[in-house]
């Protein structure tokens, strides 16, 4: 397939661009590069012929459509986002912009291009959406997200996100345009961002610094490994039904406080040698500090329709992806050590004082 992806340069988009780039997909990469783009991240299929890379603003319609009328593809997976929660409690503009207007300059590209496709070309057409379960807002202790749990989205980051779902929505009603939505929870894994949880943690432990805990540690989240997202991904693409939505998640529900004492476990086991003198574990580090404003309590995603309707299975469970991602870090601070030097080095963010 050709397949246009944009923020392959970012953490779930670069996840796609490599493995469908060497599952011989043709590929073209379209990222604006903000300073959550990595283009390090995919070199290990940037030398492929069929790998391609634009620079590029998904708000930029000259670009977009020039872009799409040279590569032609067959699909587009829209990753390209502002997607930093704490971001986007202290600049919720950018958020707006990029997410909002991005997503609905992409689409309306995409059905300029889709509109002078004939036959096959045509009828294969899809646009995804990628976006995340936050848009359904906060679960009390019982129950799961399903496709058809009304939108609350609670902070400045789900509500730009679900503005970009109702647009493709929108287009898909309103022009007959082939768009569907995913809805995933929390990803982890590789080249994952070092302002995220999982990412900062291991690297703040590894450096000896504290561990931070927003609030008591009980907020919950439902974690996928990035590849099963990425997966998850294709088979919508080939499988499923315009117009639909679809909800990804990997059934691996843990407290942060739970999330943080296995990776300070595994740290344990993999990089005792590493450890601050003094320290009996890496948990010695964590520190509990004030909540993040609005801190929804559970997400909890029901991937059913997706397991029955087109055959989706994760392949890691949490302790096997950790265990995974946790290797990763050790083995590649290549990767992340110039991002902690340069771009961000584990300051906190998103406290609402600076808006
Ligand atoms: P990320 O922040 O790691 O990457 C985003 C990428 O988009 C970066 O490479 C950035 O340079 C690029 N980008 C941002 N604004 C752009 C613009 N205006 N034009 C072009 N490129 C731009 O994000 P991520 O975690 O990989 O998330 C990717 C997508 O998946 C987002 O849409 C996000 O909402 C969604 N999602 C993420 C998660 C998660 O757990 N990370 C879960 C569900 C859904």
């Amino acid at each position: 397939m050709r397949l246009a992806i944009t923020g392959g340069a970012g953490f779930i988009g670069s996840a796609a661009v490599r493995l469908l780039a060497k599952d011989g997909n043709a590929v073209l990469n379209i990222d604006k590069l903000t300073y959550a783009g990595c283009i390090e991240s995919v070199k290990e299929v940037s030398a492929l012929p069929s790998y391609s890379f634009l620079h590029a603003d998904v708000c930029d319609a000259a670009a977009i459509s020039k872009a799409f009328e040279e590569f032609r593809p067959d699909a587009v997976m829209h990753l390209a986002a502002e997607s930093h929660v704490d971001r986007s409690i202290d600049g919720p503009m950018e958020f707006v912009r990029s997410n909002v207007l991005g997503t609905a300059n992409m689409l309306n590209c995409s059905l300029d291009y889709w509109r002078k496709l004939e036959g096959e070309a045509k009828s294969r057409f899809r646009f995804l959406q990628i976006s995340t379960d936050e848009v359904y807002g906060s679960l009390g202790p019982e129950g799961l997200f399903s496709e058809s749990t009304p939108y609350d989205p609670r902070s400045p980051y789900s509500a730009s996100k679900a503005a970009g779902d109702h647009l493709a929505k929108a287009w898909f009603h309103t022009y007959g345009f082939p768009a569907f939505v995913t809805n995933c929870s929390n990803n982890y894994g590789p080249y994952h961002f070092p302002e995220k949880l999982i990412p900062l943690v291991t690297l703040n432990a590894l450096d000896g610094k504290p561990l931070p805990i927003y609030g008591k540690g009980d907020n919950i989240r439902d974690w996928l490994f990035v590849e099963d997202h990425v997966r998850a991904l294709k088979l919508v693409i080939d499988k499923g039904q315009p117009g639909e939505t679809y909800n990804v998640g990997g059934s691996n529900e843990r407290t942060n406080l739970e999330v943080v004492q296995t990776i300070c476990a595994t740290l344990d086991e993999l990089a005792p040698e590493r450890r601050k003198a003094g320290l009996k574990s890496y948990a010695d580090l964590i520190t509990f500090v004030p909540d993040r404003p609005g801190h929804d309590q559970r997400y909890a995603i029901d991937a059913g329709k997706l397991k029955r309707e087109l055959g989706w299975q994760p392949q890691e469970d949490f302790e096997s992806g950790i265990r995974k991602t946790i290797k990763w870090y050790l083995e590649n601070a290549w990767w992340w050590q110039p991002i902690r030097e340069r771009k961000y080095s584990g300051q906190r963010l998103g406290s609402g004082a600076s808006k």
